[in-house]
């Protein structure tokens, strides 16, 4: 018996080149058209040897007058060609006979290359040849970013083909953008011929840095694009509902947490108190950001905002990213509300099996009025009574999924709950308004009364006996002190071993040490491959005193609120990010007493360090500001640590950088609403054609 022929399918296969276009996430025609070049080669025109410059890239046409296969010191082939005003040698490491073949002596060829030598004698390494003659392109030639398998002639080709089919027409007029580039106007097609395939009197300058007014075109588009995005979920999400929860006046809850507070409220967090009151009151869900400094007192905003949900009746939740942090949550929650007869439950995905399935019976029925967990707060399992608020904390460090999953606990009566996100890492204000425009954004500008600066050292690695001497001075006068290892990214094991080094290191090195009242001092590990009960036992004997030393691998575990700790040392700081070390340092200074931080760098086999981590260290001990050391941050290292993973990096801006673009952002804020309302085809034709699937990235 014979099988039947296989049917012929009705698409192609995939070609490795599709592949890796697809990878570049080249699919369309207009992404593909949008795919810009790195840079640019000139082939326009032909240079005499003569007139060459040390160094340059340049095309010569000569011809072959020596061609030869030498050992010596290692196997390559040389080739010398004379263009009639000079001689050049051509190295070639890796070759092929039929290289040899296209060299031959005789042959006249055009080549591109690196001019070196000068007067020694111009040569070049690897460079392109061909046979000589035909037209010399009118434009440069494109260099575009690619990936492995797809070589530039191909992408070059899909990329004209892109360029010829994709729809262009303008989203809006050229003239819209006459106060950025006076003088010519570009549609969007212009731009895009123009920056694709310029010609050569264009100053490389403006292309590269993306002053180029055809840039601007570009740059214009993929600002406005992003704001219609923001600005078409802001306006979807005015038009769901959430639960009213307006305060009710006289003996409640808020104002029983209010009095019971051991202080009396900033100024800052009583006006937050009140953007964040006011938006619940409405009947459209709040999503705000509450963005305030490590040590702000976010957290009882975030109880107070929680305690006004309760006194209308309804269910909150609170969300941190890991066990320590939801549970010293947990804890000075129920400090405060337990006092005022709150049952709060308690949820992660560590606890025991009996425990609970105990909490989530208080969830359903809606015994527990406040719930606080991890991530295990937004599984499957858990339902909700009447869920009306859930706050995120550090909300860099959750998902898009997993903000959809908490909105979706309140799916009754087709109602969203409010959502307040909390952040310690200050958001720039161009990012704010580009990244986070569907967002109300509430700061809180002020710390609480009563703490001393913190005072921050740099000191090189070669220096840690001293600061172990320092520690040893803080520890006997009752203090404590948090060592914090390095970051080893490839390595979790690594990360591991390092850490217990220290913590060996620094036990022998205060061996002996006791404190003021006789008792001996003791140095306590935390890292992230400890079973969380010991985690939990480690920060518990830090909390309670008992721990002198916290040795810790603990970028994760940020949170932490330990007022007697007055010292921080972290190691290979220049390995951190700004904003990281900013919160790391955010530990200290949380009582009364002077504080310090010391940022231990490595220069490892460098004779210095590099740029960026010297100015990251300096900006350190330069300003405690967490706003300003989130510019410098932003102006160091881009959006990329901001955003964490609100964003998928596909979302990000490709050719609008925030740091330098803010007229035309501001341009692409104005602009936004009036195309939406004008010409709404318009605006879904363009944020179709920059964001095409991306657009849902921006808007959960
Ligand atoms: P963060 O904003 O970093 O989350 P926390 O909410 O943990 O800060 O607050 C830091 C510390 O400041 C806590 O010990 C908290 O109880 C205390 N605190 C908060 N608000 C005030 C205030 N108005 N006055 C005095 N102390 C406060
Ligand atoms: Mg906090």
């Amino acid at each position: 018996m014979s099988e039947p022929a296989p049917k012929k399918p009705a698409t192609a296969p995939k070609t490795a080149h599709d592949k890796a276009l697809e990878k570049l996430g080249l699919v369309r025609d207009i992404d593909l058209a949008l795919h810009l070049p790195l840079r640019y080669e000139d082939e326009t025109r032909i240079t005499k040897l003569d007139e060459a410059r040390e160094g340059e890239h340049i095309q010569i046409e000569a011809t072959v007058i020596e061609c030869e296969v030498t050992f010596r010191p290692r196997r390559q082939l040389i080739v010398k060609v004379n263009d009639g005003t000079d001689i050049c040698t051509l190295r070639f490491f890796s070759f092929y006979p039929s290289h040899q073949k296209a060299l031959e002596v005789g042959k006249r060829v055009r080549v591109r290359g690196e001019a070196k030598g000068g007067f020694l004698g111009w040569t070049m390494l690897h460079p392109s040849f061909k046979a000589a003659g035909g037209n010399l392109p009118a434009a440069l030639t494109p260099v575009y970013p690619t990936v492995a398998g797809l070589p530039q002639h191909v992408l070059r080709k899909a990329v004209l083909g892109g360029l010829a089919r994709a729809d262009l027409a303008d989203t809006f007029e050229p003239g819209d953008l006459s106060q950025f580039s006076p003088h010519t106007l570009w549609t969007l097609r212009a731009a895009l011929q123009f920056l694709h395939h310029p010609t050569p009197d264009v100053s490389l300058d403006t292309l590269s840095d993306h002053s180029h007014p055809a840039w601007q075109r570009l740059k214009a588009e993929e600002l406005l694009a992003q704001q219609l995005s923001q600005l078409q979920s802001r306006r979807a999400r005015a038009a769901l509902r959430a639960p009213v929860l307006a305060e009710v006046a006289g003996g409640t809850l808020h104002a029983r947490l209010l009095a019971a507070l051991p202080f009396a409220l900033t100024a800052a967090q009583a006006r937050v108190g009140q953007e964040i009151a006011h938006d619940m009151a409405r009947h459209v869900p709040m999503h705000r950001l509450l963005q305030g400094d490590v040590g702000a007192g976010k957290t009882v905003v975030a109880a107070l905002a929680a305690a006004i949900c309760m006194d209308a009746g309804w269910q909150c939740a609170l969300m941190a990213p890991t066990e320590i942090l939801a549970e010293q949550h947990f804890r000075k929650l129920l400090g405060w509300l337990e006092p005022l007869g709150i049952t709060t439950a308690w949820l992660t995905g560590t606890q025991k099996a009996k425990e609970r399935r105990a909490m989530l019976a208080l969830i359903e029925s809606g015994e527990a009025k406040l719930v606080v967990g991890t991530h295990a707060v937004i599984q499957e399992k858990v339902h909700f009574h009447n869920l009306a608020l859930a706050i995120i904390d550090e909300q860099h460090r959750f998902g898009v999924a997993q903000r959809l999953a908490l909105r979706g606990k309140l799916k009754h009566e087709a109602m969203e709950p409010h959502l307040l996100m909390m952040t310690a890492t200050p958001i720039p204000r161009t990012l704010a308004m580009s990244y986070y425009a569907d967002l109300d954004v509430s700061t809180l500008d002020e710390l609480p009364p009563g703490r001393t600066p913190i005072v921050t050292k740099v000191v090189n690695e070669a220096r840690r006996d001293e600061v172990i001497e320092r520690i040893r001075a803080q520890v006997s006068e009752g203090r404590q002190v948090y060592w914090v290892c390095p970051l080893i990214e490839e390595s979790e094991a690594l990360d591991l071993s390092n850490a217990t080094q220290t913590h060996a290191d620094l036990a022998a090195a205060l061996n002996g040490a006791t404190r003021a009242d006789g008792t001996p001092l003791l140095i306590g590990l935390l890292h992230s491959r400890m079973p969380p009960e010991d985690k939990k036992a480690v920060m518990g004997a830090f909390k309670e005193g008992l721990v002198a030393v916290l040795v810790s691998t603990t970028v994760i575990e940020v949170g932490v609120d330990v007022p007697n700790a007055s010292l921080m040392v972290i190691e290979h700081a220049e390995r951190f990010g700004l904003s990281q070390l900013h919160q790391l340092r955010g530990r200290v200074g949380r009582g009364a007493a002077a504080s310090a931080c010391v940022l231990l760098y490595s220069t490892g086999d460098a004779p210095r360090l590099s740029q960026s981590a010297r100015e990251r260290l300096k900006a350190m001990a330069e300003t405690n500001d967490g706003f300003e050391i989130a510019r410098r941050d932003l102006e160091i290292r881009g959006p990329g640590e901001f955003l964490g993973a609100r964003q998928s990096g596909e979302a990000m801006l490709r050719f609008a950088d925030l740091a330098t673009d803010t007229a035309l952002l501001e341009w692409a804020k104005a602009e936004a609403p009036m195309l939406l309302d004008r010409h709404p085809h318009l605006a879904a034709k363009h944020v179709q054609r920059w964001l095409g699937g991306k657009a849902e990235f921006l808007k959960a």
